[in-house]
């Protein structure tokens, strides 16, 4: 196996092998662009390692070869004396994590080739900045050494001189920081300071390798759901420097902005600076228009560079580039991350460019930004006292309280509170407290800072460069202009989309894509935003692809319209029990304490007409459309009192010697009914079984409104779904008693109702008994909720609060099974259930109401198996009909 690559050997579909950062500049350089020549150690190389704790036997030899070709290319040897040649080891995984894994710069310097480089660059200051900044960073990252004791002295340094910055530093400072900064290396790890510049090169790349494994980069990937066995390229690559003075810099720049999409010159600059100080946002940079001013010809060349990636890459792409001293250089590029609104506008602009076809622009946006799209957002009319204004980082409305360091940010968000972190600037350490908030505040940094690159990615929202404030996270306040001072623990408002930052709780309203969504916006009017003409396009693109059909989960006309109007094609769950709430609650109670078959027939009696008009509504509103009815499904004690509470009243009333005749009867009824396990107990089904006339009275109810619609030249289209079946006896005892009401429904009012009749799929037996089951079922709605908690024998009400957590920091799954359907083993039996229930009945209707209906990865998933429709809560319906699009394109 091969296990380093040149970069004139790979290419842009090797991110594999050689990760993101490995792949593009391979890519580029195989484009002409100017990428100083450099070479990739594989990802193949670091799994090798990562597995045995020792780095393969042929890498060695194979960095050798390519070290001994870079030499000859560059004309210089790797820290060789008298004319070094010095590299970066960078690492690069295949999917961008920022700052999450280590990088050392200017490997190669020693106390020799220092002089050699002072000569080089003609510049003394330089050399040894740049050799107390390996040392800096090599003992740090490398050794292990705490980083505050490299930055102390240079702190110390600076008062001794009485400087405030450390350009200020001169040679004679810096080789005196360089001493004390190897004393330190000495002092804490024990060795000296490498001085074999291929020493150092390969400490770098161990240490490079071992940082795939620090907890940052675990806690990144769980996060963004990355896998953890791929493992990290590094990247050798020649140094350019951005520091050599007035004619150098160093810049980040976006082909588009990455905030709403716009074509034009998005990026920032940092004159006389190196590598890493643009994204850390250590020092305010100035706008890349800017660079047009200060060397034209570089901008030029930018520009020009700029129009050739977008092209080839048919994407928005943002960079890494170097100047040095007038040669422009560039350092990464990579599909740029994007706020979820520019996601859809770029694609939209990109079928107008005719760049990408309409199969591709769903490829670029998902159901995660549609579903952040719909966030509501603060109300413009809103009496509102702004504080500051920053960028607009990443978008949405975000409201909390002050916290100013990622640990109180962590410990307040876990008892419940909404944060907003409030830092200077963020780096990698304050990750879990960006997690924890709602929203991050920075008063430092450009777009491209650390915060708002991790904030867009995560998708939260984040204003930073908020400059006219002064963040003093020491003393945990901030200060806004005219003094005012927000404490910790202050409500304050952050709105992502306008870099607007108020006091206090600002109110908010919903996003202009829901009111699109809702009809109260329309693609085409005036006042129609881009964002919204960008969404009806797509969403149009996702209709015209799709198979799934999307229905919704709705128990009533309001939901159901909602749902209509979002899309639904008809309601695939009616969860009857939420229609026996509120005032129809006593007759439940009476029907189940019914002793006599009177009472209970009474009871059903005067539910019959309540439920039929809940039907009539429910079929008016969704007229045309399928609508799947369940019948009653939970537990029969949901409907009684509480038991505890009961008993108290029972013991009051006795030792006051009240009559409580009703009472003592209810506890008596509560305490035969009680289960220990109610999710595995009297529901569903059974409960048709076991209560004469339930079932009956439901599917009497829904039959004479179908009927009754119908007269009304309604087109009413009732499916009848029996729950929480387990065996096919089940289901014709329900079915045969079903059948009989219906045919006496249809004699009794003339008409024709053709109600088909189904069932749930959520018990295991049922899964693995499907090709039977299908024998009496016209269609399967698969109960993924309750498959998931049968499958995995977890109760689906106390498991996300309990040990959820902990599974998930111990990476035993990296969602919830119940928000992402587990393919494997949940799936492996959808899978198999449709397939036996097709082979029975060819026609058999398949379908999915658990949540993971609504849900980007599951629906992907249900495609793929060959469901019919999905159905979901009405506002996942737009991100429903965008999965089902993509997974079909
Ligand atoms: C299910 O179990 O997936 C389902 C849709 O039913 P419920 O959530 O009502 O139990
Ligand atoms: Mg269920």
């Amino acid at each position: 196996m091969k296990f380093v690559y040149d970069f004139t050997e790979g290419n842009k579909d090797l991110k594999d092998l050689l990760g993101g950062k490995g792949a593009n500049l391979a890519e580029m350089t195989n484009l002409g662009l100017p990428v100083p020549p450099g070479f990739t150690i594989t990802t193949e190389a670091c799994k090798v390692y990562l597995d045995s704790g020792e780095e393969p036997v042929a890498l060695r030899d194979e960095v050798s070869s390519h070290l001994a070709a870079l030499e000859k290319t560059m004309g210089k040897k790797l820290g060789q004396p008298d004319n070094p040649l010095l590299v970066s080891v960078r690492s690069g995984a295949k999917f961008s994590m920022p700052g999450m894994m280590d990088t050392v710069l200017n490997i190669g310097l020693s106390d020799k080739s220092v002089q050699g480089l002072a000569k080089q660059a003609g510049d003394e200051r330089f050399a040894w900045d740049s050799y107390r900044r390996l040392i800096q960073m090599f003992g740090k990252t490398v050794l292990g050494v705490d980083g505050d004791l490299f930055e102390d002295a240079l702190e110390e340094a600076k008062k001794a001189k009485k400087v405030a910055v450390d350009t200020e530093l001169e040679a004679a400072d810096l080789k005196k920081l360089v001493t004390k900064f190897k004393k330190i290396v000495k002092a804490e790890a024990g060795r000296d300071f490498p001085q074999d510049p291929r020493e150092q090169m390969d400490l770098a790349i161990k240490a490079v390798f071992d940082s795939w494994n620090g907890d940052r980069a675990k806690l990144y990937r769980r996060q963004e759901r990355i896998p953890h066995d791929l493992g990290t390229a590094v990247n050798i690559c020649s140094m350019v420097f951005g520091n050599l003075g007035p004619d150098s810099g160093t810049g980040v720049a976006f082909t588009r902005d990455p905030a709403s999409g716009h074509q034009g010159v998005y990026g920032d600059y940092l004159q006389n600076a190196q590598g890493e100080d643009v994204v850390a946002g250590i020092r305010n940079t100035v706008a890349l228009a800017e660079l047009e001013k200060i060397d034209k010809k570089s901008y030029d060349q930018l520009m020009q560079i700029m129009e050739t990636l977008e092209n080839h890459y048919k994407d928005l792409c943002d960079i890494e580039f170097t100047i040095e001293r007038g040669q422009l250089w560039m350092l990464q590029t990579r599909v740029g991350k994007r706020t979820a609104g520019a996601a859809f506008r770029i694609a939209t602009q990109l079928v107008d460019q005719g760049l990408i076809d309409e199969a591709e622009a769903l490829q670029r946006v998902n159901g995660a930004q549609l579903a952040q799209l719909m966030f509501p957002r603060f109300d413009e009319q809103a009496k509102v006292e702004q504080v500051g204004r920053g960028i607009a980082a990443s978008p949405g409305a975000a409201v909390g309280k002050a916290v100013f360091d990622s640990y109180t940010a962590v410990k307040w968000s876990r008892s419940g509170e909404k944060v907003i972190l409030i830092r200077r600037e963020t780096n990698p350490d304050d990750l879990d407290g960006m997690i924890a908030a709602e929203g991050i505040l920075t008063s430092r940094g450009g777009k491209t800072s650390h915060a708002a690159v991790v904030a867009r990615g995560m998708g939260k929202t984040c204003v930073c460069g908020a400059e006219e404030l002064e963040v003093d996270t020491k003393r945990r306040r901030m200060t806004v202009p005219g003094g005012h001072v927000v404490e910790e623990g202050d409500l304050i408002s952050i709105d992502g989309s306008s870099g607007k930052v108020y006091l206090g709780e600002v109110p908010v309203v919903p996003s202009p894509v829901v009111e699109y969504f809702e009809g109260r916006m329309h693609a085409g009017a005036d006042d129609a935003d881009e964002l919204v003409e960008a969404v009806h396009r797509i969403m149009a693109f996702a209709d015209r692809k799709r198979r799934l059909r999307v229905r919704a989960n709705a128990d009533n006309a309001e939901d159901a319209l909602r749902a209509r109007r979002f899309g639904a094609q008809g309601i695939g769950l009616c969860r009857t029990e939420h229609m026996f709430l509120g005032d129809r609650r006593e007759l439940v109670e009476r029907l189940i304490l019914a002793d006599t078959e009177v009472d209970r027939e009474e009871s059903l009696k005067q539910l019959l007409p309540l439920q039929k008009q809940d039907f009539v509504e429910l079929f008016e509103a969704m007229d045309g459309l399928p609508v799947t009815i369940r019948l009653l499904d939970p537990p029969l004690h949901e409907f009684l009192p509480d038991i505890t509470e009961l008993s108290v009243r029972v013991a009051l009333a006795e030792s006051r010697k009240e009559p409580h005749e009703n009472e003592l009867r209810l506890l008596q009824a509560v305490h035969r009914l009680h289960e220990q396990n109610p999710m595995l107990g009297l529901r569903g089904v059974r409960l048709g079984l076991v209560i004469p006339g339930l079932f009956t009275m439901q599917v009497r109810a829904i039959a004479e409104a179908a009927a009754e619609r119908r007269a009304a030249k309604g087109d009413p289209r009732a499916e009848i779904m029996i729950p929480l079946v387990g065996t096919v006896q089940e289901l014709e005892i329900v079915r045969d008693e079903a059948d009989q009401v219906v045919a006496e429904v249809e004699t009794a009012t003339g008409t024709e109702l053709k109600l088909a009749i189904g069932t749930m799929i959520e018990l295991p037996r049922a899964a693995l008994t499907a090709a039977q089951i299908a024998e009496a079922a016209e269609f399967f709605s698969f109960g993924t909720n309750d498959l998931t908690q049968t499958v995995w024998g977890f109760s689906r009400d106390d498991v996300e609060a309990s040990f959820f957590t902990a599974y998930l920091e111990k990476g035993i799954f990296g969602v919830s099974p119940f928000e992402t359907i587990d393919k494997d083993g949940v799936g492996s039996l959808v899978k198999a259930a449709a397939q036996a229930g097709r082979a029975t009945r060819p026609d058999l209707k398949l379908g999915v109401c658990g949540e993971h209906g609504g849900d980007p990865e599951s629906v992907h998933f249900f495609h793929e198996v060959g469901l019919d429709y999905v159905s979901c809560s009405p506002f996942r319906i737009p991100v429903a009909r965008l999965e089902a699009g993509r997974a079909a394109s």
